[in-house]
């Protein structure tokens, strides 16, 4: 029996790989996350988002933010167990910053928590925390389902939950990657 929320049950799911990947950032890494793979189950979802909205039962607030792609899934899911939580989402702009299309719209101090599938660096989430207090909402809380900064560290002053927490995931440089010096087949998972 595999328990959720545990990055055994990632690795069952094929959300956690291990190997050699080229990233977006073009560095390589030994190690490579697609939460598609948690997030397209959705009786495998549900405990994962359970664990957070236990952490956050007593943040105050109404709207549940993600941003697109990756926090739209989670975010339905978060709303879904609150009482009275409505969900929208922000997209990346032609000028890489969030923005709320769709008619989306936070009003003056609305309580919002914004929920990303993984978190890297965090620089996604600080778009999104943009775009909200451009409208004049507040931020209450952040959420992730897998934490993967580098040393747990979150570049914001914000209260901050996630499921699981692995820290120290390095990446390389192609000319520094040593799995490329062994001769390992480079893969490119999201292709
Ligand atoms: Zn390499």
């Amino acid at each position: 029996m595999i328990e959720p929320g545990t990055l055994e049950d990632l690795q069952d799911l094929g959300a956690y790989l291990r190997g050699h990947f080229l990233l977006t950032t073009k560095r390589h890494s030994d190690t490579f996350f697609i939460l598609a793979r948690l997030t397209e189950h959705p009786q495998r979802l549900k405990p994962w988002v359970a664990i957070l909205q236990d952490k956050m039962k007593d943040i105050d607030a109404h709207t549940i933010v993600g941003p697109a792609m990756g926090g739209i899934i989670p975010a339905y899911a978060l709303a879904s167990m609150r009482d009275d939580a409505r969900v929208i989402f922000a997209e990346k702009s032609e000028t890489g910053i969030m923005v709320f299309r769709r008619g989306f719209r936070l009003e003056a101090g609305e309580q919002v928590i914004i929920i990303e599938d993984a978190m890297t660096t965090g620089s996604s989430i600080l778009k999104v925390r943009d775009a909200v207090l451009e409208q004049g909402a507040h931020v209450s809380a952040v959420a992730t389902l897998v934490n993967r900064s580098f040393d747990g560290q979150t570049p914001f002053r914000i209260p901050f939950f996630s499921v699981v927490d692995i820290p120290g995931i390095e990446t390389w440089l192609p000319e520094e990657c040593r799995l490329c010096r062994q001769g390992v087949p480079l893969s490119l998972p999201k292709q």
